[in-house]
């Protein structure tokens, strides 16, 4: 497997490792029991120059690709999940920046994001606009120098701390759908917009998930990203990487449902011998074995298509799809190879259960990839 990746991924994999297993392992229980925000591990990480790495040096990123990207996210998703989806909606914030913005927009604030001077989010959904982004209804109204955005974003990973919101917006109120949305760079310092309802969710607790919430926020002009109209098109681009990264995360997930299963069903003796010496136990686990070496094979292979320059929506819509769902049924085999213990708090499978569920749901729940998938087939 390894002769796969090139020293310089190795090695950012091997740091993300001993960077995970020695600070986020022990912190983990604590930030999901206390919903606690992992802004301490975010500064490490930062200090690991991590929290920019798919992004050039030149703008005060690693410098790294969307293959080291993912073996980065799949050792921080293996120990904390909140803090992988932390990291992952500070960096995707800075994705549409540097795709679609001009070289001042560019050098005003992706290093900022890179060095986590200023945390990131990507605000896309409200009330009526889930899977459907045609439902837009938030605002934004050029009035002089700026835009007067008018609106609530719900669900907003990072809502409540980050400084920079990716925030996408109708900026044509006559038209309707997908057509008429535009893109902005709105900056908490600059435009004064209000923090919601926090979210009080069944996993991830440390990533925090709230309400943004616009009334007549005035944003400079200069912060349009891209062109009026091209909201849509900023968005879906952006959300390819989002997917490969999420696909990443439930690998993670699911590679820890499997250790935490291996490890318990050695342990664990029942009628005289272990759980592992059981058929039935070495079957779920073999499973769990397949499973979720297909899903790293995937996600590598969207993301390698990514770093190519490939078009690869479908593919990260297979492996997002596949990774998630394998994760989902890893923790449900992973609770019941650990038997009453994995339904009790403080086990980690019991985490591992609550945090895993979003993944079918958020970056395009499973029938909106399945949508995708086929839609690129029956044409
Ligand atoms: C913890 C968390 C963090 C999030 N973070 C962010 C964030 O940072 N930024 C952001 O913008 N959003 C974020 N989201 C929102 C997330 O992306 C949406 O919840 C997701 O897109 C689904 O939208 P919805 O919840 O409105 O469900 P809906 O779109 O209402 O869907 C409900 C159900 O109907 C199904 N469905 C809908 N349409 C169809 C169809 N045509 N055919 C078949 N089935 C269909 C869906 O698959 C789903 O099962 C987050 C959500 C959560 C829970």
């Amino acid at each position: 497997m390894n002769s796969l990746f090139t020293e310089e991924q190795l090695l950012l994999q091997a740091a993300a490792r001993e960077f995970a297993e020695k600070e986020l392992q022990p912190r983990a229980a604590r930030i999901d029991q206390e919903a606690v925000f992992p802004e301490e591990a975010m500064k490490m990480l930062a200090e690991l120059e991590m929290t920019g790495i798919p992004y050039p040096q030149e703008y005060g990123g690693g410098g790294a690709d969307m293959i080291s990207y993912a073996l980065i996210l799949e050792e921080l998703a293996k120990q904390c999940e909140a803090t992988a989806l932390t990291l992952s909606s500070h960096t995707m914030a800075a994705a549409p920046i540097l795709t679609f913005g001009a070289k001042e927009q560019i050098t005003r604030f992706v290093p900022a994001l890179n060095s986590l001077r200023k945390i990131g989010a990507f605000a896309l959904t409200e009330a009526g606009a889930g899977s459907d982004a045609g439902g837009i209804v938030t605002s934004a109204v050029l009035d002089g120098d700026d835009y007067v955005i008018n609106g609530t974003k719900i669900f907003i990973t990072n809502g409540d701390k980050c400084d920079i919101v990716l925030l996408f917006a109708r900026t044509d109120p006559a038209s309707k759908g997908n057509k008429g949305l535009s893109a902005f760079i709105v900056e908490k310092k600059v435009s004064d917009f209000e923090v919601g309802k926090h979210e009080d969710k069944m996993g991830i607790r440390g990533s925090h998930t709230t309400e943004l919430i616009f009334r007549n926020c005035r944003v400079p002009k200069e912060n349009l990203l891209g062109k009026p109209g091209e909201g849509l098109k900023i968005a879906l681009t952006t959300l390819v990487g989002g997917r490969i990264a999420i696909a990443a995360q439930a690998v993670g997930v699911a590679q820890a449902c499997l250790d935490e299963s291996i490890n318990y069903a050695k342990e664990r003796h029942q009628f005289g011998r272990p759980l592992a010496s059981n058929q039935a136990i070495q079957w779920m686990i073999a499973d769990m074995a397949k499973d979720v070496a297909a899903a790293r094979l995937l996600t590598h292979h969207a993301a390698k298509l990514f770093d190519l320059g490939e078009p690869c929506g479908t593919q990260a819509s297979i492996a997002k799809l596949f990774a998630s769902e394998a994760a989902m049924n890893h923790a449900i085999k992973a609770v019941q190879i650990h038997g009453g213990y994995g339904y009790v708090r403080g086990t980690k499978v019991e985490r591992l259960f609550r945090d895993v569920k979003v993944m079918e749901i958020f970056e395009g729940t499973s029938e909106v990839h399945r949508m995708i998938i086929s839609g690129s087939l029956i044409k």
